[in-house]
């Protein structure tokens, strides 16, 4: 099989990305794996058993003094030694701020197609087809890249396909001192964690709050189901523009894109706007007084229904079902 160069994002503090089992799943469908991480020094090993765990066929590890001083560059140099040094078909990399810009610079830098924002793929023959979800979620279409190598950003949670684990073949490989403009890290803050739910981005369940939630007070509700469930907590914009919650939970076309297995949407209309944002996830329960609202045509089970009476019910079952 062919190799598939997949860019491996860490935290701060060397940790692998939690988009990194879905890349690997999302690589293995074209081909094999192969985990590129861009590491200081010495801090490569000890991702190992982790990256094989997820599927990764072999490991390429790309060590940089760089690594934690510049932005991009050291993902860069280290897509484009492994593509050098293994002959890929395709390149993959989360559709975040620094995989798009790494794969987008690598793209640009070596002639190549890039796909972005994809939210699956596969392969006919030699030809590498991704799907896109366009126009609010409205279209999916598929595209490939007739020549050379194909450059994939996968818009997270979007592809659920496990690599089988692996015991991967480790190369390690030192990088020259990166040269030319790079911006300069001068220093990382955690952002402060506002609770312990799960990231909106790439989370799996997502209950999301509309302006039928009436207050902020009342946007509780919200955070209650969602933390019945273990979800992530999103909401319109309309909910967000009228206070009831801070913009980072926002999803739509100007908000976050989420593709979470359950997607539970109260009080949302379900506006094309919304939609874009979470119209490819698994499974959409909505919950709206009125039955002609636009949500009901993209939901998978719907409630018609006053959320103020449906929702404490919901919780109560799933509280009863847990046994607290
Ligand atoms: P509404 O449309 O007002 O719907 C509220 C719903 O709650 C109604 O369907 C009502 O029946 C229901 N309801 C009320 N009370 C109850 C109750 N007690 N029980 C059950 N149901 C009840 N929107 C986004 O969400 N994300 C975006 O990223 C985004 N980007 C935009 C970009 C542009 C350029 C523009 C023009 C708009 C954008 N919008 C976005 C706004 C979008 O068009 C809608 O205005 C917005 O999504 C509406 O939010 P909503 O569904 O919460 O509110």
């Amino acid at each position: 099989m062919k190799n598939v160069v997949t860019l491996i994002e860490t935290t701060a503090s060397g940790a692998l990305s939690n988009t990194t089992a879905g890349l690997l799943g999302a690589a293995a469908k074209i081909g094999s794996p192969v985990a590129v991480v861009a590491v200081a020094p010495g801090r490569g090993a000890e991702l190992v058993e982790q990256l094989g765990a997820w599927g990764a066929a072999t490991v390429f590890l790309a060590e940089s003094q760089s690594v934690g001083q510049l932005l991009v560059a050291p993902d860069l140099a280290a897509l484009t030694a492994a593509a050098q040094a293994l002959n890929p078909v395709a390149v993959v990399a989360a559709n975040s701020v620094a995989g798009r810009d790494a794969a987008a610079r690598f793209a640009a830098r070596t002639g190549a197609g890039l796909l972005a924002d994809i939210v699956d793929v596969r392969r006919e023959g030699e030809t590498i087809i991704g799907t896109h979800s366009v126009l609010g979620g409205d279209y999916t279409v598929e595209a490939t890249v007739t020549a050379g190598v194909a450059v994939l950003t996968v818009r997270q949670g979007a592809i659920e396909d496990k690599a089988p684990a692996a015991t991967p073949a480790v190369t390690t490989v030192v990088l020259e001192p990166l040269q030319g403009p790079a911006a300069t890290i001068l220093s990382t803050k955690a952002a402060t964690a506002l609770s312990d739910r799960p990231e909106l981005r790439g989370a799996a369940r997502v209950v999301a709050g509309g302006r039928g939630l009436g207050s902020m007070e009342n946007f509780a509700l919200v955070d209650e189901l969602a933390d019945a469930l273990g979800a992530a907590v999103g909401a319109s914009r309309a909910a967000v523009d009228a206070g009831y919650v801070q913009q980072s939970a926002q999803v739509g076309q100007t908000g976050v894109s989420v593709s979470p297995q359950l997607y539970i949407a109260l009080g949302i209309s379900g506006a094309i706007q919304h939609r874009a944002g979470m119209q490819t996830a698994k499974t959409i329960v909505a919950v709206n007084s009125d039955a002609d609202a636009p949500i009901f045509d993209v939901a998978d089970f719907g409630i018609v229904g006053d959320i103020f009476t449906v929702v404490p019910q919901l919780i109560s079952a799933l509280e009863a079902r847990s046994g607290t």
